[in-house]
C-alpha cells in the first residue's frame, strides 16, 4: 500500500510506459527502447538501452556482454533481462535491460535481437551467460559470429562432488592462459578417477565454452557471469516497484553511476585506471627478480628459477599469453619494458587508459522530468498498455 501511495498503482503504471519511454528518448538522444504489446494491448516485451551507455560501450569497453535473467518481485510477474559488462576499472557497466514473461527461447531471442540492434557485434564479441537452455538455444542464431562462454560456476557445481583435487584441477584448466597448462591440468584430472569421473563430465561440454585458453575470443577476466548477477541484486528494491517506476529507478541508478564515476575519473593520478594500476604494480613487484636478455631490439628472453618466457614488445605478446589475452602487460612484459627503458603505460590496452574512462563517463544520463511536465505526441499518448496476464 505504501509503495502504491508513493509510486502510484501497479496497473496504471503500465499505461505510463509509452509516454515515459518517449520522454526518456527525448532526454537521452541515441537511446533505443522498444515496447511490444499483444492483440489485447497487454505488455509482451520491453527493452531499454540508454544512448550514453551505447556510446560509452562502443568507444571504450571490452567487447564482452554478460547476460542474465531474474524474476521480478512483489506484485510484478515476469522476468528482468539484463546485459552488463565491466569498464576498464573493473566496475559494473549496465548496457541494457528488458522485461518479458518468462525465460524461454522467444523472450531471450527478442532480448538478444534488441541488444544486437543497440550494440552490434564484431569478430571479438563474446557473450557470457549461465547455462540456461534458452540462452544456449538462441545465442548462435542471434549472434552467429560471436563466441559464447559459460559461467565458471555452472560446471563447478557439477564437479564439486568429485572432491577438492578435482575442483582444483578444473579451476586450473578453466583459468589457464596457455593450452599446454590446460592440457596438463586436464591430464591430472583424468588420472584422478580411473572411470573418467570429473574429466568425462567436463569434456561433455566443449572446452571452448569454459576454458580461457580454448576460447575463440579474448575472455579477459570474464570467467563468470557474476557481474550480471550482481547488477540484478542491486536492483532487488527496484524490481518490486510499479513497472514504470521500476524502469525509472534503474535509469536513475545508471545516471548516478555515470555522475559518480565521472567525478572519480577526474581524480585519477595515473595514465591508467586505478584497477589497472593495482595489477601493474603487482606485476612490477614480481618482475624485480627476473633476468632479462635482449634478443633483438623488440624481443626479450625473461628468465627466473628454471622458467623462461619470450616477450615481443612490438607485437605486445608473451609466451605466457597473459599479455595477449588481457591486453595488460604480464610480469615478464613489465620486466622487458623496464629493461628497454620504455614507458610502461604506453603498452597498456586502450580499454584501461584513464582518458578512455573519463571519455566514457563524460556522456551524461538525464532524468525524465515529473509526469506533469511531459510533452508526449498524440500518436504516443494514444498507445494503450495493459498489465500482462503472466503467471509467476
Ligand atoms: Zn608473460
Amino acid at each position: 500500500m505504501a509503495v502504491e501511495m508513493i509510486y502510484g498503482g501497479h496497473e496504471e503504471s503500465y499505461g505510463l510506459l509509452p509516454g515515459y519511454l518517449h520522454m526518456l528518448r527525448m532526454c537521452n538522444p541515441g537511446s533505443l527502447t522498444d515496447l511490444e504489446v499483444d492483440e489485447n494491448d497487454r505488455l509482451k516485451h520491453l527493452f531499454v538501452a540508454l544512448g550514453s551507455c551505447r556510446v560509452a560501450y562502443t568507444m571504450c569497453m571490452r567487447p564482452i556482454i554478460v547476460v542474465d535473467g531474474t524474476h521480478l518481485k512483489g506484485r510484478n510477474k515476469g522476468v528482468l533481462f539484463v546485459a552488463v559488462t565491466k569498464d576498464g576499472n573493473e566496475q559494473m557497466f549496465p548496457m541494457a535491460f528488458g522485461i518479458g514473461p518468462i525465460e524461454n527461447d522467444e523472450s531471450w531471442k527478442w532480448f538478444l535481437y534488441q541488444l544486437k540492434m543497440a550494440y552490434g557485434q564484431n569478430s571479438e564479441t563474446l557473450i557470457v551467460s549461465d547455462a540456461h537452455i534458452s540462452i544456449q538455444n538462441v545465442v548462435k542464431e542471434v549472434y552467429p559470429h560471436a563466441a559464447h562462454g559459460l559461467c565458471y560456476y555452472h560446471l563447478l557445481n557439477k564437479i564439486t562432488r568429485y572432491g577438492k583435487a578435482a575442483v582444483a584441477f578444473y579451476q586450473k584448466a578453466a583459468y589457464a592462459y596457455r593450452e599446454s597448462d590446460f592440457d596438463k591440468a586436464m591430464a591430472s584430472l583424468k588420472a584422478l578417477n580411473k572411470d573418467g569421473g570429473a574429466y568425462t563430465k567436463l569434456m561433455q561440454v566443449a572446452p571452448e565454452r569454459w576454458a580461457r585458453s580454448k576460447c575463440p575470443a579474448r575472455r579477459y577476466s570474464f570467467l563468470t557471469s557474476n557481474v550480471a548477477e550482481s547488477f540484478n541484486s542491486r536492483l532487488l528494491w527496484a524490481r518490486r516497484l510499479p513497472i514504470c517506476s521500476m524502469v525509472e529507478a534503474i535509469c536513475h541508478i545508471i545516471e548516478k553511476w555515470f555522475d559518480e564515476r565521472q567525478e572519480a575519473a577526474k581524480t585519477f593520478s595515473a595514465d591508467v585506471t586505478p584497477e589497472a594500476l593495482r595489477k601493474l604494480t603487482a606485476e612490477l613487484e614480481r618482475s624485480r627478480r627476473y633476468e632479462v636478455v635482449a634478443m633483438s631490439p623488440s624481443t626479450f628472453k625473461v628468465k627466473y628459477s628454471n622458467m623462461s618466457f619470450k616477450v615481443n614488445v612490438q607485437t605486445q605478446s608473451c609466451t605466457c599469453f597473459e599479455w595477449d589475452m588481457n591486453l595488460l602487460p604480464c610480469s615478464h612484459a613489465v620486466a622487458a619494458i623496464r629493461h628497454l627503458g620504455d614507458d610502461l603505460y604506453k603498452h597498456v590496452g586502450d580499454y584501461y587508459q584513464s582518458a578512455k574512462l573519463r571519455e566514457a563517463y563524460s556522456y551524461r544520463v538525464n532524468s525524465v522530468p515529473p509526469h506533469a511536465s511531459w510533452i508526449v505526441p498524440t500518436d504516443v499518448a494514444s498507445i494503450y498498455v495493459l498489465p500482462p496476464l503472466w503467471k509467476r
